[in-house]
């Protein structure tokens, strides 16, 4: 058995390489079962399936959506559908609001008067538009050297290019992901900077931890082990890869290990679930 990557985006939405380049980075490394969850798309599933397929990878469909209930506090989505009506319909209003929300930040840039336009953007990272396209428009600009620098000056919690998330609430996000058929699973929870309680979120339909994360530590991870059995919650793990140059982890740097995999395995939809219609 071979690496395990539950959590990685392709330029679909804010990482910096394709899907199918995506899927070759992780043949590379070794993964053989990955998930590419793109924020608020599935608009990369088509192309990255069949790379996988090409390379003999085992990929599954799934999504992250950052909800409105805090900085990080983000729901994967697995099992998933990427053909789901409701699925798209939800998708395609999240997007709307993070247009809305990437207008606010341009103001308050121009406020600074830090000048960024959305035709700074590169074509094929329109789709689903965060914080990190802003920063790598702050990069080509020479005002930053890295989207790790953007953060930290502009766009973090409190910077002053700041506008706390629009997207769903915790309910609207679990509900998206089951309307397409899929279960919910609390993304990077060691990284959520507030306290917060799994607990409610349970009880709405939250199904999963991520467990395995580059940022969390032995203790957090032993931890949150913990939790998940407590609350009979699915053990995840993932890289959360951004592509190449991104600042992130390498694909594949966390692995899940091979018994907590087996114990999702059925639940993940590894490929053939055909192909998405998506407009935005
Ligand atoms: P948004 O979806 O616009 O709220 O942006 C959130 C995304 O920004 C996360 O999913 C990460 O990909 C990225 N991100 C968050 N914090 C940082 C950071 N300090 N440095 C680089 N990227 C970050
Ligand atoms: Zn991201
Ligand atoms: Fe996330
Ligand atoms: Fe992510």
């Amino acid at each position: 058995m071979g690496r395990v990557d539950l959590h990685t985006h392709s330029w679909c939405s804010d990482g910096t390489c394709s899907p199918a380049e995506l899927v070759r980075r992780a043949r590379e490394k070794g993964v053989e079962a990955l998930a590419l969850t793109d924020h608020d798309t599935v608009s990369g599933w088509t192309e990255a399936r069949r790379e996988a397929r090409r390379l003999g990878v085992r990929l599954a469909c799934g999504i992250e959506l950052n909800t409105r209930e805090g900085d990080q506090v983000h729901v994967l989505g697995y099992g998933i559908d990427p053909r789901s009506a409701p699925l798209t319909r939800s998708l395609a209003l999240f997007r709307r609001r993070r247009r809305e929300r990437l207008a606010r930040i341009i103001g308050r840039l121009r406020a600074l008067d830090v000048e960024i336009e959305v035709d700074d953007f590169p074509a094929e990272t329109r789709c689903s538009i965060g914080r990190p396209h802003v920063a790598d428009a702050l990069c080509r600009k020479g005002i930053v050297r890295d989207r790790k620098e953007a953060f930290r000056r502009f766009l973090r919690k409190g910077g002053p290019a700041y506008v706390p998330s629009m997207g769903p609430a915790m309910d609207e996000a679990i509900e998206a992901v089951r309307a397409a058929g899929g279960w919910a699973c609390l993304a990077h929870p060691g990284m959520i900077a507030r306290s917060f309680d799994v607990g409610p979120w349970v009880d709405i339909g939250l199904e999963g931890l991520e467990v395995y994360y580059p940022g969390h530590s032995r203790a957090q991870t032993s931890r949150l082990l913990e939790t998940a059995e407590r609350y009979g919650l699915a053990v995840t793990g993932g890289s959360d890869y951004h592509g190449p140059e991104s600042g992130h982890e390498e694909i594949g740097e966390t692995e899940l290990p091979e018994d907590a995999f087996r114990r999702i395995e059925d639940r993940l939809g590894f490929d053939g679930a055909g192909d998405p219609k998506e407009t935005s």
